[in-house]
């Protein structure tokens, strides 16, 4: 078994480093099939401990008090020990997660910036004094919730895990993260880097497990006062529907089904390049992946006989492998369903121009592997254009002017992403604003900055997170009014 700087059978418990009450959790490494690390997943009552010592610690340890600047210290801190620990990080979560060096690098980076980037903007949070409309001043402040529960998923954990905690805990508040069980380990590093860095005790907790009976657990419990939830909708749904009977907010960052749109007056080989990023990098493993590639029908041929001629030519390996361009898929599991969805779609007509198999033999032996794909022959309304398949399966879809187009990019549930490629800034803006999506990409795709809001339409969420903004919607926001005037409310009447 590879040995990972995980520490032994723990996870970690409102700032105790203990061993887990719930089912036994084994980490695999989906480019070999091998296990690397056993532990036990959190109980429920793992989660009334996390909580309950993370109320104590935001309230004992002076955390939610503090001053920004010094909240901001300790989230800085936290940022530099993330940063000189990328490479540990990286290592850890390709491990796990399957994904390349490259990306995992990047992810742990991202994470640390995140983090130095909530700690300026808590540093430069304004209050505002409203305008008085009586001989009184008025304010404005904002609070912690005291806990809030972070629940993510298993595709970028590092990042989407600083995602929630970096604005959570800047505004005060402690934080119990459920990590997904198929990509727990980097998690529980997280939580060791930000100990390290003096993070006090009881602020963090990591807590793995089952999302039906931890994650659930942490939705339900009376002190959790917001949840911000990462995953599927349909989980989502579940998890709104719960906050709506504690009236809780939450914030609910789902998935996708993003068209990417290529004009005839596109550059092709920036489309080229962009597209096949789009929907290949990550294994397609990302909310926001281009998986409808819509494409003008006078330039259809072309451009698919190119991007299919790409896609053949893309590197198919484990993610340590540096040539790697498409790694596995997190889990076999995984891997088998996305296969079965692509079965689905070619009994329903649907023709493959390329992939559409698990590669066999050599290096994919035991791996968790499926060979970038290009499908087309379907409708628009087809199911594999409707459903998220989170894996490397494109559909290509032919349009014939901008009023179709439009029509078929938003006849669908979701309304995460959208790319379009064209040199036409007009009709660029045109379309931008006409699409149902939270982030459209223009010659560009897959690009993120934490200075940028994000957040999904329709079915893709509620709620937004990142920017400078981000860590209001981890606090309550108090009015507060200050006499000025010089008698008594007149309506007692004097004496
Ligand atoms: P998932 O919904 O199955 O699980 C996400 C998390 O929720 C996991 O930690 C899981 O254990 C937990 N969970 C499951 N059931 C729960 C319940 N009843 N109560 C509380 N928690 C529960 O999603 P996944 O398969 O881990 O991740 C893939 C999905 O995440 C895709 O749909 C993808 O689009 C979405 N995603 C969205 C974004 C975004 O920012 N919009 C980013 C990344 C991934």
């Amino acid at each position: 078994m590879r040995k990972v700087p995980l520490g032994a059978d723990e996870i970690f418990v409102g700032g105790r480093w203990e061993r887990g009450g719930g089912e036994p959790i084994e980490a695999v490494d989906p480019a070999t099939g091998r296990v690397f690390h056993r532990f036990h997943g959190a109980s429920v009552d793992d989660v009334e401990n996390a909580v309950t010592r993370g109320r104590a610690a935001a309230d004992d340890s002076g955390w939610r008090d503090a001053l920004p600047h010094e909240r901001a210290a300790v989230l800085r801190a936290i940022g530099d020990a993330i940063a000189a620990t990328a490479e540990e990080i990286s290592a850890v979560q390709t491990t796990d997660t399957g994904k390349t060096l490259a990306e995992t690098r990047a992810l742990a980076l991202s994470a640390a910036g995140t983090f130095r980037f909530m700690a300026a903007a808590l540093e430069t949070m304004e209050e505002a004094v409203t305008p008085s409309r009586g001989p009184y001043l008025t304010m404005t402040a904002h609070e912690p919730y005291g806990v809030v529960g972070a629940i993510t998923p298993w595709n970028s954990p590092i990042a989407s895990d600083a995602q929630k905690a970096a604005p959570a805990l800047a505004a005060g508040n402690a934080v119990v993260l459920k990590p997904s069980v198929w990509a727990p380990c980097v998690s529980l590093l997280l939580a060791r880097v930000c100990e390290r860095a003096g993070l006090p005790a009881g602020l963090l907790s990591v807590l793995p497990g089952s999302g039906r009976v931890v994650g659930d657990a942490i939705v339900r419990h009376p002190l959790v006062g917001k949840v911000s939830f990462t995953g599927g909708t349909a989980t989502g749904r579940a998890i709104g529907r719960l906050a709506a009977d504690k009236i809780m907010p939450v914030t609910l960052e789902l998935g996708g089904k993003s068209p990417t749109i290529v004009f005839p007056d596109a550059d092709v080989e920036r489309a080229i390049a962009g597209v096949l990023f789009g929907i290949f990098s990550s294994t397609g493993q990302s909310c926001v992946a281009g998986s409808r590639v819509f494409v003008h029908e006078s330039v259809y041929q072309d451009f698919v006989g190119t991007l299919v001629s790409r896609t053949r030519r893309l590197r198919v390996g484990p993610g340590t492998d540096p040539s790697t361009q498409v790694a596995p898929l997190v889990t076999g599991e995984h891997r088998d369903r996305v296969a079965r969805m692509v079965e689905a779609a070619v009994t329903e007509g649907a023709r493959v121009l390329c992939g559409g198999s698990i590669p066999l033999g050599g290096v994919y032996d035991g791996g968790a592997y499926y060979l970038p794909t290009v499908l087309a022959g379907v409708s628009n309304d087809a199911p594999i254009c409707r459903e998220e398949i989170f894996g490397p399966v494109a559909v290509v879809l032919p349009f014939a002017d901008e009023a179709d187009l439009v029509r078929q990019a938003n006849d669908n549930d979701y309304g995460l992403a959208c790319g379009i490629w064209t040199r036409d800034y007009r009709r660029a803006y045109r379309i931008a604003r006409a699409i149902d999506a939270g982030t459209v990409w223009i010659n560009t795709y897959k690009q993120f900055s934490i200075s940028t809001p994000f957040s999904g339409h329709k079915a893709s969420g509620l709620g937004t997170e990142k920017g400078r903004e981000g860590i209001k919607s981890y606090m309550r926001q108090k009015s507060l009014y200050w006499d000025l005037g010089d008698h008594p409310l007149p309506w007692a009447g004097g004496q």
